[in-house]
């Protein structure tokens, strides 16, 4: 099982342009951090060539250490609080018409970093009155009124992902649970927003598991879904099981866009914030 040959679909190239250096320069310069580099997403190339990055707020260590996760654990510094200006001015340095953001989760903080979280959208507004915002949100231990605090900076679209399949996620997620993320999705589609969520395939899901993340999603408002390849970060991750076919994501995607999803970005390479920019027209 921790040998599956990888294939030919996943090969990618990393190529580097003018834009890609630039994008580093404002990331590094700032003293941020991006998802992008500390979850080694294979699509850098790509957005950071294009411009575009997710932010990764709150420090780089999680308090939680889930099995198919990179970014490091163990106990965080304390909150930056000159974060959130230092995000909406890259955001105004990369002009970007769409932001993306992400956190670590902070269950060492009382609020769990939500107000953290919430001036960070306000920053993001104030510098960027014209940019859009997709805020892809931990469940906050399923506290309503610290994701409350977020709902109420009213980002454009707030992302919760499910990760994987019911049966599985025990076995990866540290600390969160299948009904509690789908707790949080409801919660932001009843307050009028957006919402997105995304899994990973190729964890030992079967597609009728698939499905039923769809329905479950489909259930508590959720408009737009992703689905993309689990690629092991390391030898120390949970191991890959199988690699999931370019047709069989087709399927999925037809069969979520046919359940009721407004959007299903489903490919190998997808990553929750994979063409995020494109999903914001899929809002209201
Ligand atoms: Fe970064 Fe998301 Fe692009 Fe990956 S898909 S490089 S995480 S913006
Ligand atoms: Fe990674 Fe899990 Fe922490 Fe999210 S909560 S950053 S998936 S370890």
């Amino acid at each position: 099982m921790n040998h599956v040959k990888k294939p030919d679909w996943l090969k990618i190239n990393i190529g580097a342009n003018a834009r890609y250096a630039e994008t580093k320069h404002i990331v590094d310069s700032h003293k941020l951090h991006t998802i992008c580099s500390s979850g080694r997403c294979p699509n850098m190339g790509e957005c950071w060539g294009k411009g575009t990055a997710t932010f990764m707020i709150g420090g780089e260590i999680c308090t939680r250490s889930c099995k198919f996760c990179n970014t490091q654990t163990g106990r965080p510094l304390p909150l930056d609080p000159e974060e959130p200006t230092h995000v909406a001015e890259s955001i105004q340095l990369m002009k970007l018409s769409h932001a993306v953001i992400t956190s670590v989760d902070r269950d060492d903080l009382e609020d769990l970093g939500a107000a953290h979280w919430a001036k960070t959208i306000s920053e993001i507004k104030r510098l960027n009155p014209e940019t859009t915002s997709e805020v892809l949100i931990p469940d906050f231990q399923g506290r309503s009124e610290l994701i409350q605090l977020v709902i109420d900076a009213r980002p454009d679209i707030i992302s919760h992902n499910m990760e994987t399949v019911r049966r599985i996620s025990p076995l990866v997620r540290s600390a969160a649970n299948y009904e509690t993320s789908l707790k949080v999705i409801k919660q932001i589609a009843d307050n009028g927003i957006t919402a997105k969520s995304g899994i990973m395939v190729g964890l030992g899901e079967r597609p009728e598991e698939v499905e039923e993340v769809m329905d479950d999603l489909l259930a508590q408002g959720c408009k737009i879904l992703t689905i993309g390849q689990y690629l092991q970060p390391t030898h120390r991750h949970y191991p890959v099981a199988e690699y999931i076919t370019p047709d069989q994501f087709k399927l999925y995607r037809t069969i979520g866009l046919k359940k009721g999803f407004r959007e299903v970005e489903s490919a190998p390479l997808v990553r929750s914030s994979y063409h995020a920019e494109k999903h914001i027209k899929f809002k209201g």
